[in-house]
Order: C-alpha cells, then sequence, then structure tokens
C-alpha cells in the first residue's frame, strides 16, 4: 500500500486523553489512541508524538492565577511527562516500541531530548514520545510539535482534536459555521482561527509544514489521513 506521508508528528492535547471526564487520564480512551497508532505504526510510518498537559494542569489557567507565570509553566511541562508515561505504557502494552525524550532532564523516568538519538530511535522503528515541551516556560505544546516535527523532517504535523476540523466559527456556538478543507497559514493568523498558537503556525509556515487538524476519536481516521483520504482540514501554502 502506498503511504502519503512516511515520517508523521502526531500531536495529542492532554485534553484527548481525557475523553468525557474533567480531569486527567481516562484509561480506556489512551488504549483507544494507542490502538489507533499502532495501526499506522504497522503500516510502516514512522512516529513521533507530542502530548500536551491540558488535562492536568496549564500555566495560564485559573488554577495558576496567584502563581508566577514561569512556575506554573514549569508545573504544566510535568504534567505531560505523566502523560507521556502514560501513553507509552499503553503502546508497550500492545506491542509498540517506544522512547519517551524529555526536554527536561529526568534519568529515571526517560531519556533526555537528543535529536540524534531520536532520529536513531526512529530509524530503528521505535516511536519517540517527546515530553515536557520545549523545555521552556512561555510555550506550549502545539509549537513543540512544530519543532520537534521540523527537527526530525516530518512530512506533516497531525494535529489530533475532539473537532473534525477547522471552522468559520465555533460550530458548537455557532450553527451556520463552516468547515474548511484547506485553509491558508495566513489566513489562520489573519482570521484568528483556533488551530494552533500564532508561534506555531508561524513555525510551520516558515519550515513548510503542513498541519493537519482532525478528528481523533474517528475510528482508522489516523490511518486514513496515512493513505491520503481527506480528513479534516488542511492548512498549508
Ligand atoms: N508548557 C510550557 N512550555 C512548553 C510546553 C508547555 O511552559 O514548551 C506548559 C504551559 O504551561 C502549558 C502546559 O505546559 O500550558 C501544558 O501544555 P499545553 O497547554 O500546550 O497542553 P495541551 O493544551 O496540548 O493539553
Amino acid at each position: 500500500m502506498s503511504l502519503k506521508y512516511n515520517r508523521i508528528l502526531l500531536k495529542l492535547s492532554g485534553e484527548a486523553l481525557m475523553g468525557e471526564q474533567n480531569y486527567g487520564i481516562d484509561g480506556d480512551v489512551v488504549k483507544f489512541i494507542a490502538q489507533e497508532i499502532k495501526d499506522v505504526y504497522d503500516m510502516g510510518v514512522s512516529i513521533g508524538i507530542v502530548v500536551g498537559g491540558g488535562n492536568i494542569f496549564r500555566g495560564v489557567s485559573e488554577s495558576a492565577k496567584d502563581m508566577d507565570r514561569v512556575s506554573a509553566d514549569y508545573m504544566g511541562m510535568l504534567a505531560t511527562v505523566i502523560n507521556s508515561l502514560a501513553l507509552q505504557n499503553a503502546l508497550e502494552n500492545i506491542g509498540v516500541p517506544t522512547r519517551v525524550q524529555t526536554a527536561i532532564e529526568m534519568r529515571q523516568i526517560a531519556e533526555p531530548y537528543i535529536r540524534r538519538r531520536a532520529m536513531r530511535h526512529l530509524e530503528k522503528g521505535r516511536v519517540v514520545i517527546f515530553g515536557a515541551g520545549t523545555g521552556n516556560p512561555y510555550f506550549t505544546t502545539d509549537t513543540t510539535a512544530t519543532l520537534r516535527a521540523s527537527e526530525i523532517n516530518a512530512e506533516v504535523v497531525l494535529k489530533a482534536t475532539k473537532v473534525d476540523g477547522v471552522y468559520t466559527a465555533d460550530p458548537k456556538k455557532d450553527t451556520n459555521a463552516v468547515k474548511f478543507d484547506t485553509v491558508t497559514y495566513l489566513d489562520v493568523l489573519n482570521r484568528n482561527l483556533k488551530v494552533m498558537d500564532s508561534t506555531a503556525i508561524s513555525m510551520c509556515m516558515d519550515n513548510k509544514i503542513p498541519i493537519i487538524v482532525f478528528d481523533l476519536y474517528g475510528k482508522e481516521n489516523l490511518k486514513k489521513i496515512i493513505i491520503g483520504e481527506k480528513i479534516g482540514t488542511i492548512v498549508e501554502g
């Protein structure tokens, strides 16, 4: 079977692991996601993953309102490591070899992020999960995803969400909202469309990496994207 993408960077928000809960990790949802990833792994796709932390802690949030931003952001980065370990576990339980690499060293738990090592793991057929964001406060895991995608030469950033693409307005609030099949980076920035933060979009634009926003809970959506079916919205150009 011919593949449209051979190396991908999958961005999972923390909320993607939460399912219908208000907080934390839903084990069944993580199992489902791991299986979706295994399906494309088995097709021979090389996979890097960046996981967010919003299901546990976000630097800019109500619970962090009395904290200094930098400390709160470090807490957010630690949250992404918790999620990375949950995903690693679920993937290894179904036979997918993985490595977690963290942008902040925590050697008892995971390898430190070393780009050349990450490349080697990918070449050896291991899924690499990048934890702790960029390692810097004031950034997001969306920006981490675009940074790591550029570093590992991924052909595309797959941004998994709960909606099936990018709309002209929030489809939950506006019944006239229309979904885009394709949209340009500049349109996303100028129209302030909710895809990723502007730093992440600019980085993809500068490095010419397309972003596909898609519904992760749609069974086999990930697989369909890999074989070139038009799923979700593609941000490019
Ligand atoms: N974060 C950070 N630097 C990074 C990546 C993440 O400081 O490079 C912190 C930031 O506080 C953020 C939190 O980690 O709010 C969780 O990441 P994010 O909000 O991107 O997670 P998601 O929305 O994808 O679940």
